[in-house]
C-alpha cells in the first residue's frame, strides 16, 4: 500500500485541523455559547415561575371563596334575634361566632403568606427577565465580534477544502474512508508514524507480532488512541 497520497493528504487537512481549531477556540464563540446557556436556562427558569405564581394565585382564589363563606356564616350568627333565646342556646352561639373568628383570622394569616409568597415569585421572575434580556443583548455583541472572525477565517477554510478535494481522488477509497471517519471523531492527525515498537501518538507499546503485522500491512489501527500507525 503506498501512503505517500494520504499522507500528504492529510499534511493539507493539518491546516484545515487548525483553522477549524482556532474558529472553535474563539473566545467570543465560546461566550456566545455561554450566553446562549444562560438565555435557556433564565426561559425555563421564568416559564417555572408563571407557573408557580398560578399555583398561588389558585391558592388565594379558594381561600378567597372560603373566607366569602366563613364571614357569611358569621353574619348569619349575629342576625339571628337574640331574644328568643335560651342562655344555653346564647353560650351555643357566642362560642361557635369565636370559632368562626378564629377561623377567620387563621384564613386572613394563610392569605397574607400567599400574598408574600406571590410578590416574591414576581421579584424573582423580573430578576430572570433581566438576566435573559442582559444576555440576549451580550450575545448579540459577541456574535458580531465572532462573525467578523470567521469571515476572515472561512475564505481559508475553503481554499484549503478545495485542495482536500483534488488530493481525496488520488487517494485509494478505502484508506481515505478510514481516515475520514476517524476525522469526523475530532481524531488529529490520523496516521501516526510507528517510532520505535511504540505508537507515534499515544507512546503505546506494540507486541512482536503487532509490529510484524504492520510490517506487512503497512497500517494497523492503534489499540489504545484508535490512529492508524504506519511503518515505511
Ligand atoms: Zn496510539
Amino acid at each position: 500500500m503506498d501512503l505517500k497520497n494520504i499522507l500528504a493528504y492529510q499534511s493539507v487537512d493539518a491546516k484545515l485541523f487548525d483553522l477549524e481549531n482556532e474558529l472553535s477556540q474563539d473566545q467570543n464563540k465560546q461566550k456566545c455559547n455561554m450566553l446562549n446557556q444562560t438565555a435557556k436556562s433564565s426561559q425555563q427558569k421564568s416559564s417555572q415561575l408563571e407557573e408557580q405564581a398560578g399555583q398561588v394565585l389558585r391558592e388565594m382564589d379558594e381561600l378567597k371563596k372560603t373566607m366569602d363563606v366563613t364571614i357569611k356564616k358569621g353574619e348569619q350568627l349575629v342576625s339571628t334575634q337574640i331574644e328568643t333565646l335560651s342562655v344555653d342556646q346564647l353560650n351555643e352561639k357566642l362560642a361557635l361566632k369565636d370559632k368562626v373568628n378564629q377561623n377567620l383570622t387563621l384564613l386572613d394569616k394563610r392569605l397574607t403568606k400567599l400574598a408574600e409568597n406571590i410578590n416574591a415569585i414576581l421579584a424573582e421572575f423580573n430578576r430572570t427577565i433581566k438576566v435573559y434580556n442582559s444576555a440576549k443583548q451580550d450575545y448579540q455583541k459577541f456574535r458580531a465580534a465572532y462573525d467578523k472572525h470567521l469571515a476572515e477565517v472561512q475564505p481559508k477554510i475553503d481554499d484549503v477544502k478545495k485542495e482536500l478535494e483534488k488530493l481525496q481522488k488520488t487517494v485509494e477509497p478505502k484508506i481515505m474512508q478510514t481516515y475520514l471517519a476517524k476525522r469526523a471523531d475530532k481524531i488529529f492527525p490520523v496516521l501516526v508514524k510507528l517510532d520505535g515498537n511504540t505508537c507515534g501518538r499515544c507512546r503505546m507499546e506494540l507486541s512482536a507480532s503487532a509490529i510484524n503485522k504492520l510490517k506487512e500491512d503497512k497500517i494497523l489501527q492503534c489499540e489504545h488512541c484508535h490512529r492508524i500507525i504506519y511503518f515505511d
